[in-house]
């Protein structure tokens, strides 16, 4: 006797159909036909069963602010910015948990088992949104695994007191340095910003996830800095760059140098393609851009990428279920993933690539992994992308945590 065996399962890149014995928080084995009955029998009835999904960039302090908030008029991230400081300046951390719990919930429904929280931290709010993050973290740890980044929103040498309000972000718990080097001033300033960056996380002996170049500026050369900093500081695999919009408007010669820096260095990219088709080229007359990285050719170079829901109705972006396969739908339309290698490609980018990212060892539907499991409620991955269908069961840890019930039909 196990305590799960899901059944008739579908697994990516393997003919027929397999079951899946968990017991205790582990996978212990994956067969055509496994002979131990579990305590908890589920029926997979052929859909597609993928390990736990990914969400490593989201702004869950400022989720859901969209309904209590003035509307962004220009729709740019500098009106977002300023709309959202008011705000902060009165953060209450229970109340920052309180929404993002919700949020959270929305997710692990959809099949997200693992979240990158980034936590607003400078000057306005001080500590409050990340202590708000890090309270909804121990309070869903049953549901999933939250990451904490400690995120300067303001800049660090644009805002005075950021980087000591960072240093002590990381001695409160949280668990990723944060950096925004684009905006600050100058290029110099950026450089210094990145630095402070790499100073913080070497002390505390953690991983940077920074947003970069998010802008449609082809002078915007951050990447190129994170990437060598990288490399010099043998950060290799440890650092991840969400946006980077600004590759998409270079030349193609540097781009392609980029390009080659950011897979040398292990340089993950998060593209975040929902707010950067709304918030992007708002400057642009026609032709519009997608203000989203070259992904194709970042893929074609052997670098990893994922796709991550930004933001959830707040003053950055409206919209937002939060739902990894939502994140995976958009971004194959932007970056014209439509061949079946490239579906593929696609769910890695909420998978196995963020997984990569997250550096999560035990990652993967196979006997000894981490028991993170969703019942996708469709055959294939082509599907699953398609029709984003209701999941039908979340596995946590060895525990069923969501599942779903539904019933349609078309009547006479
Ligand atoms: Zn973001």
């Amino acid at each position: 006797m196990v305590d799960i065996v899901v059944r008739n399962a579908k697994l990516r890149g393997q003919p027929g159909l397999a079951d899946i014995a968990i017991a205790k928080d582990r996978i212990v084995a994956v067969e055509a036909k496994v002979s131990a009955e579990g305590a908890r029998e589920i029926d997979a009835a052929g859909s597609l069963v993928l390990p736990g999904m990914f969400n490593l960039h989201f702004h869950a302090d400022k989720s859901l602010l969209g309904a209590v908030m003035r509307p962004n008029v220009s729709g740019t991230l500098p009106e977002a910015i300023e709309i959202t400081n008011e705000f902060k300046r009165n953060y209450d951390p229970a109340e920052v948990a309180e929404r993002t719990m919700r949020v959270l919930e929305a997710g692990v429904k959809n099949g997200t088992t693992f979240f990158r929280l980034f936590a607003d931290v400078g000057t306005i709010g001080g500590l409050r949104a990340a202590q708000g993050l890090l309270l909804a973290r121990e309070k869903f740890s049953h549901y999933c695994d939250v990451e904490v980044v400690a995120f300067p929103q303001e800049g660090i040498v644009r805002d005075p007191g950021a980087a000591d309000l960072l240093e002590e972000a990381m001695k409160q718990g949280c668990n990723i340095v944060g950096g925004l080097p684009w905006y600050e001033y100058t290029d110099a300033d950026a450089r210094e910003h990145i630095d402070i960056c790499f100073e913080i996380a070497k002390r505390h002996d953690r991983d940077i996830h920074m947003l970069v170049d998010d802008t449609d500026d082809e002078n915007s050369r951050s990447l190129e800095y994170l990437a060598v900093k990288t490399m010099r500081e043998g950060f290799h695999g440890r650092v991840a760059a969400s946006h980077c919009g600004a590759l998409a408007a270079y030349n193609d010669v540097y781009a392609a140098k980029v390009v080659d820096m950011v897979a040398t260095a292990g340089v993950t990219i998060s593209c975040n393609a929902h707010i950067n088709l709304v918030c992007s080229a708002r400057l642009d007359r026609e032709p519009k851009r997608r203000g989203i990285a070259r992904v194709k050719e970042l893929l074609a170079r052997g670098a990893n990428v994922v796709t991550s829901q930004d933001d959830v109705n707040d003053p950055y972006y409206p919209f937002g279920k939060p739902d990894p396969l939502e994140c995976v739908s958009m971004i194959a339309h932007v970056a014209q993933l439509t061949l079946p290698h490239e579906l593929e490609q696609a769910i890695d980018m909420v998978t196995g690539n963020a997984a990569k990212a997250a550096r999560v060892k035990d990652y993967g539907i196979a006997p000894g992994m981490r028991a993170d499991l969703v019942v996708m409620g469709a055959p294939s991955v082509h599907e699953a992308i398609r029709l984003q269908p209701l999941r039908r069961h979340v596995i946590k840890n060895g525990r069923e945590v969501a599942r779903s019930v539904v019933s349609q039909e078309l009547l006479k």
